[in-house]
């Protein structure tokens, strides 16, 4: 569910900053529907709450759902609440520090309250800093001289975000430790203040007219918006950002486990609030290779496709079982933990772990803990429970003896030891960690990783947008296959095939069927596909002589590139932008059309779908054939096929003998240079399959 407004608050920590606007300060923005209003400038926490409560209010009173973001950490790491108030509880936490910090505009007691709070720790810290050097007991002045209190730096979400500070340090530049303290009492009397109304994003179910929830105002690029100030510009564009995400957008970001630690809201999702979802468009000069020698090598011609193109599709978010194939357009967080807790990896009996040499014995308590219906209660250092596979360890286990080493009666156990602490037991996030990466941006996605983003939290993922490829057979004398053919008429064959061949690598493949030569009506075919098209592979008609209607047509347009590649079968390419359009222009003999398809447009073509560059497999195998006297200056690949381990290649190189396509199994790529092969010598074999064929 959305929001109608968005209120952005850049939170502060220090004492009032006077009454002409400055960095530093307070800043707070109203958004809806994408777009900010006028950034407001609060001088102070005391001006900065009863604006935000006005704010919150008049949301209200025009029946507006509101978010509010507060660039400020909502919980402190893992352990402190549980040892400083008895229990993991953030939003209790906030009322303790409500009851103990006094603010006004001249001065506050958040470095006496550092250290009082210090004291209740073991060792030295986990608070530290002191303003102009003061002097302050059990405050250290520096971060190394703290040790032994027992917590974590920073939280999980504070890992996750580049550049996040640790809540621990209370002054310096970039700290956060001071603010932290200074706003949970102001977020504290908020929740009392609007009551059932109002939520805390995640620590409670957001179905509220008022959500409250931790933002980061260094998720996404910094704003160059004209505002002199970066927190007046910074607020304004994450208010906008925010207020213009659609439901979806909005169910994605706030899909986020409870967690004590709380999380930065958007974190992992910031694709979703940049401004521009679609890619720039190519240059005009993308295929524009420079021509030394006459004809290119194959490897230079990659390179240049490799450093020229980039994504030209935009983005969207899918639900986790349509995503098998698609190409991740953002880096994915897990969302949780794998295992999710510690658990028991076999049947048997746990207790608290390790136990000595010889025989042991343990009274058995009552109860037991099942996957899905965990053990609440504590088991007794000295005593142990039957637990079962995928079990959480209930408290006071950490080890499990396996059943089948146990003689058990109703109320005791015996088994032979040793056995280490944590035996037959699973850490929690030994396998993923919550907040981790777990797949960059450009992975395309195996079903095993859908089992790995589901084990991590995620239901729906960002993805590209799937690239839609165009394909047209180019010649007067080509006919659809099946049709009654007369003399001189040739079946469209390469028509099928790349489609067939751009369907396997996951495109969206669009039939543009067949051009006759004739340039006016090949220029209105191209046309119509720059509508339905992200790029378009035509075959024939390419190699500039007379009837090379494609050539001539890409000729005009300012990108033209003609591409003498040194590569048998090939002839030359070309390639260029028809209104903005990608157009690879294949051979027209098919065992050309197809391996230049392979060793050129695949790569190209994933490029250009957000998935990267793409490397075929090879493997050396021996061949059974012999070849004398490979020409040096171009690459050639062969029909070939695996029999028995070595490998074999058909009977004709002609180029227009389709059939040995089908015949084979692969490619054999035979080097640059001149080279003679004797069967038993060693050759680069591509298996169509590397290909993803
Ligand atoms: P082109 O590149 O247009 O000069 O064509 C070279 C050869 O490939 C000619 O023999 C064409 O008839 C043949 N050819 C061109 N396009 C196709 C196609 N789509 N299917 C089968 N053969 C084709
Ligand atoms: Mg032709």
């Amino acid at each position: 569910m959305s929001f109608d407004s968005v209120i952005m608050v850049d939170w502060s920590g220090g004492n009032d900053r006077g009454a002409a606007p400055k960095k530093d300060a307070i800043w707070a923005c109203v958004a809806r529907k994408g777009a900010a209003e006028e950034p407001v400038y609060l001088r102070n926490r005391q001006v900065a709450e009863a604006w935000i409560v006005a704010a919150i209010e008049a949301e209200r009173a025009a029946g507006r759902r509101v978010l509010v973001g507060f660039d400020l950490c909502f919980a402190f790491p893992k352990g402190f609440a549980a040892h400083l108030i008895g229990a993991e509880d953030t939003l209790a936490l906030w009322d303790w520090f409500e009851a103990r910090v006094t603010d006004a505009p001249k001065g506050n007691n958040r470095f006496e309250l550092a250290a009082k709070i210090n004291r209740q720790f073991p060792g030295v810290g986990p608070f530290w800093f002191t303003p102009n050097g003061r002097e302050i007991a059990d405050l250290p002045r520096k971060g190394r001289a703290r040790s032994g209190h027992g917590l974590p730096e920073k939280r999980a979400t504070d890992r996750a975000a580049k550049g996040a500070f640790s809540p621990w340090q209370l002054g310096g530049a970039g700290a956060v430790g001071g603010q932290v303290i200074m706003g949970m009492p102001v977020l504290s009397r908020l929740r009392r203040q609007f009551g059932i109304d109002l939520k805390v994003w995640p620590f409670e179910p957001t179905v509220a007219p008022i959500v409250l929830a931790e933002t980061y105002f260094s998720m996404l690029p910094d704003p160059l918006d004209g505002h002199a100030i970066k927190d007046a510009a910074q607020v304004a564009l994450y208010a906008a950002r925010f207020s213009g995400l659609e439901d979806a957008e909005w169910d994605q970001i706030l899909d986020h486990p409870p967690d004590p630690e709380g999380w930065v809201l958007g974190l992992g999702h910031e694709h979703l609030l940049s401004a521009s979802l679609t890619p720039p468009p190519l240059q005009n000069d993308c295929f524009a290779m420079p021509q030394g020698a006459h004809w290119t090598p194959v490897d230079e011609a990659l390179a240049h496709l490799r450093t020229h193109l980039g994504p030209v599709v935009g983005q969207e978010v899918v639900d986790l079982e349509a995503a098998a194939g698609r190409v991740l357009s953002a880096a994915v967080l897990a969302q949780r933990s794998h295992p999710p807790a510690a658990n028991a990896a076999v049947d048997g009996y746990g207790f608290a772990g390790p136990a000595g040499e010889g025989v042991q014995q343990m009274p058995l308590i009552a109860g037991r803990s099942a996957a899905g219906a965990p053990y609440d209660g504590v088991v007794p250092n000295g005593h142990a429970i039957r637990i079962l596979t995928g079990a959480n360890l209930p408290d006071g286990v950490d080890t499990i003896v396996l059943q089948e080493d146990v003689q058990a009666t109703d109320t005791q156990i015996a088994f032979h030891g040793p056995l280490k602490r944590g035996a037959n037991a699973r850490r929690a996030g030994e396998d993923i960690q919550a907040g981790y990466v777990i797949f960059d941006a450009g992975r395309v996605l195996t079903p095993a990783d859908l089992g790995t983003l589901a084990a991590a939290g995620l239901g729906r993922v960002s993805v590209h947008k799937r690239l839609r490829v165009g394909v047209l057979s180019t010649g007067d004398e080509l006919l659809l296959a099946g049709a009654p053919a007369t003399a001189g008429q040739v079946y469209d064959a390469n028509g099928p095939m790349l489609r067939a061949t751009l369907a396997r690598w996951g495109f969206d493949v669009v039939d543009l069927g067949r051009a006759p030569d004739d340039r006016a009506a090949l220029a209105g075919l191209l046309d119509n596909a720059t509508a339905h098209c992200d790029a378009v592979l035509t075959s024939g008609g390419a190699s500039g002589g007379d009837e090379d209607h494609v050539s001539a047509l890409l000729q005009g347009t300012g990108s033209f590139a003609l591409w003498r590649v040194a590569v048998k079968p090939g002839r030359p390419l070309v390639m260029g932008l028809w209104q903005g359009m990608p157009v690879l222009g294949l051979p027209g003999n098919p065992v050309a059309a197809q391996v230049c398809t392979l060793i050129f447009a695949r790569p190209a073509l994933h490029v250009l779908a957000g998935a990267g560059w793409v490397e075929p497999a090879a493997y050396m195998l021996p061949a059974s054939f012999g070849k004398t006297k490979k020409k040096a200056g171009r690459r050639e690949y062969l029909r070939a096929r695996v029999v028995d381990g070595t490998v074999e290649v058909f009977a004709s190189e002609g180029s227009g003998r389709i059939s040995g396509l089908s015949w084979a199994n692969g490619l054999v790529e035979l080097p640059d240079e001149a080279c003679t092969i004797a069967p038993g010598d060693p050759v680069r074999f591509l298996p169509f399959d590397g290909f993803g064929l």
